[in-house]
């Protein structure tokens, strides 16, 4: 693919819920973004900003009220059909019932692989996420990290362009969570998967991007993007690194910056 054709153009995006009734909610506004083959772009901004109103609207769950939203040069809800995309929610969201291997198999039984092909990937997506002796776990006997890497291999297995990823790390202890940063970076350097990311840890998305797009409150806008330029691969000692802290402090800044003028309460820390 042409570096120059975005996966995800975002042109003028508004998005607004229960319109015409009391309830009106303006979510996000005006919304201009182009994301590049093999970015890691990640979405940050204070709780209730608009960034899963933006994750849903670049998977085609929500439609935009307003502006257009292209994936590959093609509608959203082509791109759906499509399977350009995979998605990782912050819940893994697996069926208990079904084994790791099964659960993995899912969406490829869905869309109608042959059983040789389905054991093929299954078995290399859980070799990426080092999961191979889970096969034939149940979800339930396995920990919220493990878990969360069976529905990262789930999203990969059927080779999507673009994974869409919303806070997956956000209910794992600061530990897992900072091991599995790790390990998505691997898998990303291993495919050539486009990763946008949502999370609202500064840390985390500066470890992780190669962009970061910092959201004001409500309604959602983009206040500015912010170029991450950490050398990779990235690893423990990208953490005591000074560009490190110079990020964060960037980052940080920016946020507090949407904030003045509005409530001083909700301030970031
Ligand atoms: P974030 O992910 O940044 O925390 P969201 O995108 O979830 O924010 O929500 C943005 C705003 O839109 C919030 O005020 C939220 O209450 C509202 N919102 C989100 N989804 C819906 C919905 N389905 N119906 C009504 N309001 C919604
Ligand atoms: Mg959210």
């Amino acid at each position: 693919m042409n570096d120059h054709n975005p996966v995800v153009s975002i042109q003028g995006v508004t998005k607004v819920f229960n319109e015409g009734g009391a309830d009106r909610v303006l979510a996000i506004s005006d919304v201009e973004l182009e994301v590049y083959p093999g970015e890691f772009l990640t979405l940050i901004g204070p709780s209730g900003c608009g960034k899963s109103t933006l994750l849903r609207l670049i998977g085609d769950l929500i439609a935009p009220t307003s502006g257009g939203v292209h994936i590959n040069g093609k509608r959203s809800k082509q791109a759906r059909i499509d399977r350009d995309y995979g998605m990782v929610f912050q819940d893994a969201t697996l069926y208990d019932w079904r084994t790791v291997n099964k659960n993995v198999q899912l969406p490829l039984e869905v869309m109608g692989y042959s059983r040789d092909e389905r054991e093929k990937r299954t078995v290399k997506m859980l070799r990426l996420v080092q999961l191979e002796e889970f096969a034939n776990h149940y979800p339930w006997q396995l920990s919220g990290g493990m878990q969360q890497r069976v529905a990262i291999a789930r999203a990969l297995a059927f080779e999507p362009a673009i994974l869409l990823m919303d806070e997956p790390f956000g209910a794992l202890d600061e530990m897992t969570r900072e091991r599995m940063q790790l390990e998505l970076l691997n898998i990303w350097g291993q495919t050539s998967t486009t990763v946008l990311f949502v999370t609202h840890s500064i840390p985390e998305a500066v470890f992780l991007s190669s962009r970061v797009v910092v959201m004001s409150a409500r309604p959602g806008r983009i206040r500015t993007i912010i170029d991450i330029d950490l050398p990779r691969p990235r690893g423990f000692k990208t953490r005591e690194d000074p560009h490190f802290f110079d990020s964060l402090t960037e980052v940080r800044e920016c946020l507090r910056a949407g904030e003045s003028g509005k409530s001083q309460v909700e301030g970031y820390k």
